[in-house]
Protein backbone atom coordinates (compact mmCIF):
# COMPACT_ATOMS: atom_id res chain seq x y z
CA UNK A 1 0.00 0.00 0.00
CA UNK A 2 1.06 2.92 -1.28
CA UNK A 3 1.12 6.92 0.20
CA UNK A 4 -0.84 8.14 -2.61
CA UNK A 5 -3.58 6.51 -4.65
CA UNK A 6 -4.27 7.52 -8.55
CA UNK A 7 -7.75 6.77 -9.22
CA UNK A 8 -8.83 7.06 -13.42
CA UNK A 9 -11.73 9.43 -12.95
CA UNK A 10 -11.83 9.50 -16.94
CA UNK A 11 -9.44 7.62 -19.80
CA UNK A 12 -10.85 9.04 -22.60
CA UNK A 13 -10.31 11.20 -25.63
CA UNK A 14 -12.16 14.83 -26.28
CA UNK A 15 -15.29 13.00 -27.70
CA UNK A 16 -15.52 10.70 -24.92
CA UNK A 17 -16.07 7.19 -26.05
CA UNK A 18 -19.24 6.05 -27.08
CA UNK A 19 -18.60 9.25 -29.89
CA UNK A 20 -22.34 10.66 -30.52
CA UNK A 21 -23.69 8.99 -33.42
CA UNK A 22 -21.02 6.02 -33.66
CA UNK A 23 -22.13 2.66 -34.56
CA UNK A 24 -19.14 1.60 -34.52
CA UNK A 25 -17.92 -2.21 -32.43
CA UNK A 26 -16.62 0.13 -29.47
CA UNK A 27 -18.99 2.84 -29.66
CA UNK A 28 -21.28 -0.10 -28.99
CA UNK A 29 -20.06 -2.60 -27.40
CA UNK A 30 -21.44 -3.57 -23.75
CA UNK A 31 -17.76 -3.82 -22.16
CA UNK A 32 -17.48 -1.54 -19.12
CA UNK A 33 -14.31 -0.92 -19.91
CA UNK A 34 -15.01 0.77 -23.21
CA UNK A 35 -16.66 3.64 -21.65
CA UNK A 36 -14.19 6.46 -21.62
CA UNK A 37 -15.17 9.46 -20.06
CA UNK A 38 -13.33 12.64 -20.72
CA UNK A 39 -9.58 12.20 -19.60
CA UNK A 40 -8.67 12.88 -15.50
CA UNK A 41 -7.24 11.67 -12.63
CA UNK A 42 -7.59 11.71 -9.19
CA UNK A 43 -4.97 11.71 -6.64
CA UNK A 44 -5.32 10.60 -2.79
CA UNK A 45 -3.01 11.21 0.31
CA UNK A 46 -4.13 10.74 3.78
CA UNK A 47 -7.44 12.38 3.61
CA UNK A 48 -5.99 14.40 1.14
CA UNK A 49 -7.71 14.89 -2.86
CA UNK A 50 -6.05 16.43 -5.96
CA UNK A 51 -7.79 16.51 -9.01
CA UNK A 52 -5.68 16.79 -12.15
CA UNK A 53 -8.01 18.89 -14.55
CA UNK A 54 -12.11 19.54 -14.78
CA UNK A 55 -13.35 17.66 -17.70
CA UNK A 56 -16.76 17.64 -19.02
CA UNK A 57 -17.85 14.62 -17.34
CA UNK A 58 -16.32 15.88 -14.04
CA UNK A 59 -20.32 15.99 -12.35
CA UNK A 60 -20.87 12.23 -13.66
CA UNK A 61 -17.45 11.35 -12.68
CA UNK A 62 -17.72 12.69 -8.50
CA UNK A 63 -21.05 10.65 -8.81
CA UNK A 64 -19.88 7.14 -10.27
CA UNK A 65 -16.44 7.23 -7.70
CA UNK A 66 -18.71 8.77 -4.71
CA UNK A 67 -15.85 11.39 -4.63
CA UNK A 68 -16.90 13.71 -1.98
CA UNK A 69 -13.64 16.52 -1.31
CA UNK A 70 -11.53 18.23 -3.70
CA UNK A 71 -8.58 19.89 -1.71
CA UNK A 72 -6.89 21.18 -4.97
CA UNK A 73 -6.47 20.95 -8.42
CA UNK A 74 -3.91 20.56 -11.24
CA UNK A 75 -4.60 21.85 -14.49
CA UNK A 76 -2.58 20.87 -17.44
CA UNK A 77 -3.97 23.14 -20.26
CA UNK A 78 -7.31 24.88 -20.99
CA UNK A 79 -8.83 22.56 -23.93
CA UNK A 80 -12.51 22.53 -23.74
CA UNK A 81 -12.68 18.55 -22.40
CA UNK A 82 -10.08 19.37 -19.38
CA UNK A 83 -11.59 22.35 -18.27
CA UNK A 84 -15.56 22.52 -19.15
CA UNK A 85 -16.62 20.74 -16.27
CA UNK A 86 -15.13 23.59 -13.69
CA UNK A 87 -18.25 24.86 -12.79
CA UNK A 88 -19.31 21.86 -10.62
CA UNK A 89 -16.01 22.70 -7.69
CA UNK A 90 -19.04 24.89 -6.75
CA UNK A 91 -20.42 21.35 -4.84
CA UNK A 92 -17.05 20.77 -3.26
CA UNK A 93 -16.87 24.31 -1.83
CA UNK A 94 -20.64 24.40 -0.63
CA UNK A 95 -19.49 20.83 1.77
CA UNK A 96 -15.82 22.61 2.26
CA UNK A 97 -16.51 25.90 2.76
CA UNK A 98 -13.89 27.38 1.42
CA UNK A 99 -11.84 28.21 -1.92
CA UNK A 100 -10.21 25.23 -4.02
CA UNK A 101 -6.77 26.08 -4.89
CA UNK A 102 -5.94 25.44 -8.30
CA UNK A 103 -2.38 25.32 -10.36
CA UNK A 104 -1.40 25.40 -13.46
CA UNK A 105 0.97 27.57 -16.06
CA UNK A 106 0.63 31.46 -16.38
CA UNK A 107 -0.86 30.87 -19.85
CA UNK A 108 -3.58 27.93 -18.72
CA UNK A 109 -4.23 29.98 -15.92
CA UNK A 110 -4.92 33.14 -17.85
CA UNK A 111 -7.16 30.91 -20.12
CA UNK A 112 -9.69 29.86 -17.57
CA UNK A 113 -9.88 33.39 -16.26
CA UNK A 114 -11.03 34.71 -19.82
CA UNK A 115 -12.88 31.60 -20.53
CA UNK A 116 -14.72 31.73 -17.29
CA UNK A 117 -14.89 35.58 -16.68
CA UNK A 118 -17.98 35.02 -14.84
CA UNK A 119 -16.34 32.97 -11.86
CA UNK A 120 -13.19 35.52 -11.39
CA UNK A 121 -15.17 38.92 -12.58
CA UNK A 122 -16.81 39.33 -9.05
CA UNK A 123 -20.18 40.75 -10.03
CA UNK A 124 -21.78 37.22 -9.37
CA UNK A 125 -23.30 36.20 -5.86
CA UNK A 126 -20.75 33.82 -4.70
CA UNK A 127 -22.52 31.00 -3.10
CA UNK A 128 -23.80 30.52 -7.04
CA UNK A 129 -20.20 30.23 -8.51
CA UNK A 130 -16.96 28.36 -7.88
CA UNK A 131 -15.04 29.81 -5.32
CA UNK A 132 -11.13 29.23 -6.70
CA UNK A 133 -7.70 30.51 -5.69
CA UNK A 134 -5.32 30.93 -8.46
CA UNK A 135 -2.02 29.77 -8.51
CA UNK A 136 0.50 30.34 -11.12
CA UNK A 137 3.42 27.47 -11.16
CA UNK A 138 6.51 26.81 -13.00
CA UNK A 139 8.36 25.00 -10.55
CA UNK A 140 8.32 21.71 -8.38
CA UNK A 141 5.99 22.50 -4.73
CA UNK A 142 5.12 20.84 -2.18
CA UNK A 143 1.55 19.84 -1.97
CA UNK A 144 0.15 17.52 1.16
CA UNK A 145 2.98 16.01 1.59
CA UNK A 146 3.47 15.34 -1.80
CA UNK A 147 6.29 16.48 -4.23
CA UNK A 148 4.70 17.58 -7.75
CA UNK A 149 6.59 18.90 -10.37
CA UNK A 150 5.17 20.54 -13.43
CA UNK A 151 6.89 19.32 -16.47
CA UNK A 152 7.16 20.63 -19.97
CA UNK A 153 5.21 18.29 -22.79
CA UNK A 154 4.70 19.27 -26.56
CA UNK A 155 0.78 19.40 -27.49
CA UNK A 156 0.96 19.70 -30.94
CA UNK A 157 1.93 23.56 -31.50
CA UNK A 158 1.14 24.77 -27.60
CA UNK A 159 3.38 23.55 -24.54
CA UNK A 160 1.11 22.50 -22.05
CA UNK A 161 2.00 20.94 -18.57
CA UNK A 162 2.16 16.95 -17.31
CA UNK A 163 3.08 16.49 -13.79
CA UNK A 164 5.43 14.13 -12.34
CA UNK A 165 4.00 13.61 -8.38
CA UNK A 166 6.41 11.90 -6.30
CA UNK A 167 7.49 8.68 -8.91
CA UNK A 168 4.06 8.84 -10.96
CA UNK A 169 4.18 10.64 -14.26
CA UNK A 170 0.73 11.89 -15.40
CA UNK A 171 1.59 13.25 -19.11
CA UNK A 172 -2.02 13.32 -20.86
CA UNK A 173 -2.43 14.97 -24.57
CA UNK A 174 0.89 14.79 -25.40
CA UNK A 175 2.85 14.65 -28.99
CA UNK A 176 6.65 14.95 -27.77
CA UNK A 177 8.74 15.21 -24.82
CA UNK A 178 11.75 17.75 -24.49
CA UNK A 179 15.16 16.69 -23.34
CA UNK A 180 15.08 18.71 -20.07
CA UNK A 181 11.37 16.53 -19.13
CA UNK A 182 12.96 13.52 -19.94
CA UNK A 183 15.43 13.83 -17.65
CA UNK A 184 12.79 14.84 -15.13
CA UNK A 185 11.17 11.73 -15.63
CA UNK A 186 14.40 9.58 -15.20
CA UNK A 187 12.95 7.35 -11.66
CA UNK A 188 9.42 7.41 -12.68
CA UNK A 189 8.07 3.81 -11.69
CA UNK A 190 4.55 4.68 -13.12
CA UNK A 191 4.19 6.92 -16.13
CA UNK A 192 0.55 7.60 -17.87
CA UNK A 193 1.20 8.80 -21.09
CA UNK A 194 -1.07 9.57 -24.13
CA UNK A 195 -1.87 7.19 -26.60
CA UNK A 196 -4.89 8.36 -28.63
CA UNK A 197 -5.38 6.07 -31.38
CA UNK A 198 -2.98 3.64 -33.45
CA UNK A 199 -2.33 6.00 -36.08
CA UNK A 200 0.09 9.16 -35.35
CA UNK A 201 -2.18 12.25 -34.57
CA UNK A 202 -0.92 15.74 -34.81
CA UNK A 203 -1.34 16.66 -31.49
CA UNK A 204 -1.06 13.65 -29.60
CA UNK A 205 0.90 10.20 -29.65
CA UNK A 206 -0.08 7.28 -31.47
CA UNK A 207 -0.03 4.50 -30.14
CA UNK A 208 3.50 2.89 -31.55
CA UNK A 209 4.85 6.52 -30.46
CA UNK A 210 3.57 5.88 -27.36
CA UNK A 211 5.14 2.57 -26.56
CA UNK A 212 8.42 3.94 -28.31
CA UNK A 213 8.91 6.85 -25.73
CA UNK A 214 8.01 3.88 -22.57
CA UNK A 215 10.64 1.71 -23.68
CA UNK A 216 12.98 4.58 -23.72
CA UNK A 217 11.98 5.90 -20.36
CA UNK A 218 11.58 2.66 -18.53
CA UNK A 219 9.30 2.96 -15.83
CA UNK A 220 8.67 0.06 -14.13
CA UNK A 221 4.97 0.26 -15.58
CA UNK A 222 3.38 2.29 -17.94
CA UNK A 223 -0.71 3.11 -18.63
CA UNK A 224 -2.32 4.89 -21.81
CA UNK A 225 -4.92 7.20 -21.83
CA UNK A 226 -6.73 9.53 -23.25
CA UNK A 227 -7.99 6.54 -25.72
CA UNK A 228 -10.64 6.80 -29.05
CA UNK A 229 -12.96 4.81 -29.75
CA UNK A 230 -10.52 2.76 -31.98
CA UNK A 231 -9.17 1.06 -29.21
CA UNK A 232 -11.08 -2.55 -28.19
CA UNK A 233 -10.00 -2.37 -24.37
CA UNK A 234 -9.30 -6.24 -23.98
CA UNK A 235 -7.98 -6.70 -27.69
CA UNK A 236 -5.14 -3.85 -27.56
CA UNK A 237 -4.66 -5.09 -23.78
CA UNK A 238 -3.64 -8.48 -24.96
CA UNK A 239 -1.40 -6.92 -27.70
CA UNK A 240 0.28 -4.68 -25.29
CA UNK A 241 3.82 -5.11 -24.63
CA UNK A 242 4.60 -6.19 -20.54
CA UNK A 243 4.45 -3.66 -18.53
CA UNK A 244 2.16 -1.22 -20.60
CA UNK A 245 -1.59 -1.49 -20.65
CA UNK A 246 -4.77 0.43 -21.46
CA UNK A 247 -6.28 2.92 -18.76
CA UNK A 248 -10.02 2.76 -17.79
CA UNK A 249 -12.46 4.66 -16.23
CA UNK A 250 -12.70 3.71 -12.05
CA UNK A 251 -8.75 1.82 -12.70
CA UNK A 252 -6.89 2.28 -9.39
CA UNK A 253 -2.93 2.33 -8.13
CA UNK A 254 -0.86 2.99 -5.65
CA UNK A 255 1.94 4.24 -5.07
ZN1 LIG B 1 -7.58 16.25 -24.20
ZN1 LIG C 1 -17.07 4.56 -32.48
ZN1 LIG D 1 -5.72 19.04 -25.35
Amino acid sequence: MGIMKVLFLGSGTSTGVPVIGCKCAVCSSDEPRNKRTRSSILITTGDKYILVDTTTDLRFQALANSIERVDAVLFTHAHADHIHGIDDLRSFNHIQGKPIPCYGSYDTMESIRHKFSYIFNGSARSDWIPRLEINIISSEFILYGLTIMPLKIFHGEITIFGYRINDVAYLTDCSGIPDDTKESLQGTKLLILDATRYQPHPKHYGLAQAIVVIEELKPERAILTHLSHTFEHNKVNSELPSGIELAYDGMEVSY
